[in-house]
């Protein structure tokens, strides 16, 4: 209950304006398309259970939630945790053990790079030691893994991740069945930026956009790897806020994009009350978007 306030708290009021050329419409409450439709219903992202996989999709209300995969990398993940800090948003990160595991200098700045992820208040998630395709594996060495990651991601921060996305987002029956039996919930996306393969901040935040249009919530897949991916985020955050700007106008719920908090329920199998901090982040952002859609027309850069 108490968190259904904060939502209402932080989803409160923003003004007006019209979408870009570049972005689809402004999403309305027309059905979402089939596709979509099975699985808008079903739980929050505010409410992960454990052992199960989701997408995104299941999301009720416009939440968005930003994953980033396949780092940390020290020489692109900073500027991203300056975005997202300029923005007050915290994201998942998915990471690979390999980048940060060894006694190299590069995995030492990796390591502290990953450190920084989790002081700044985002969530680090398990994506497998090397990033294998585990239908290529024996059962022990998919073990391995997996828990080998885990361990080094609890040796660094300090807690057990309980978030797991399979490499190239494919599961194994023997997978699945570790990752249950140890508590994790897997989590796929819908929003895809497709930034392995199209190298553009430009084209990879119109594939959000495109996503978000058609879905109306969900899972942001990027990769903190990529200079172009980190580059995309501003844009996207500007291009959810243009539509929030005209959604508010009508009187509509805004989008608003989700904190790594509500992934922590299911580890403590309660909800817990917003924390101070959060209720302050959300204010933050509120303000920080009502002010950008005021200033529209008044040097404010579209995305
Ligand atoms: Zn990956």
């Amino acid at each position: 209950m108490a968190y259904s306030m904060f939502f209402l708290i932080f989803s409160a009021v923003f003004l007006g304006q019209t979408p870009t050329a570049a972005n689809p419409k402004v999403p309305n409450d027309s059905p979402p398309p089939a596709s979509a439709a099975k699985a808008t219903r079903g739980t929050s992202l505010n409410h992960v259970p454990v052992g199960v996989e989701i997408t995104g999709k299941e999301a009720q209300g416009r939440h968005i939630v930003f994953t980033f995969d396949d780092g940390p990398n020290y020489r692109t993940t900073p500027i991203l945790l300056d975005y997202l800090d300029q923005y007050n948003i915290k994201g998942v990160f998915y990471v690979n053990g390999r980048r940060f595991g060894g006694k190299n200098p590069i995995s030492s700045r990796n390591r502290d790079v990953l450190l920084e992820v989790h002081r700044r208040g985002h969530y680090v998630g398990n994506h497998t030691w090397s990033h294998p395709n585990m239908a290529s594996l024996s059962g022990p060495l998919q073990t391995k893994q997996i828990l080998r990651n885990e361990k080094i991601i609890e040796r660094i921060t300090g807690y057990r991740p309980s978030l797991y996305r399979p490499p190239f987002g494919l599961m194994t029956r023997f997978s699945r069945s570790l990752l249950t039996r140890r508590g994790y919930t897997v989590v796929m996306w819908n929003l895809d930026s497709n930034d392995p393969f199209q190298r553009s901040a430009g084209k990879n935040f119109s594939n959000v956009m495109k996503d978000l249009y058609l879905y109306k919530q969900g899972m942001v897949l990027m990769h903190d790897t990529n200079a172009w991916s980190v580059e995309s985020v501003p844009r996207i955050i500007k291009g959810v806020y243009l539509w929030n700007c005209e959604l508010a106008a009508r009187g509509e719920p805004v989008y608003e994009f989700a904190t790594t908090s509500e992934f922590h329920i299911e580890q403590t199998q309660k909800v817990p009350e917003p924390t101070l901090a959060m209720l302050l982040a959300a204010k933050k952002r509120r303000d920080q978007m009502t002010a950008w859609c005021a200033n529209l027309g008044k040097g404010v850069t579209k995305p």
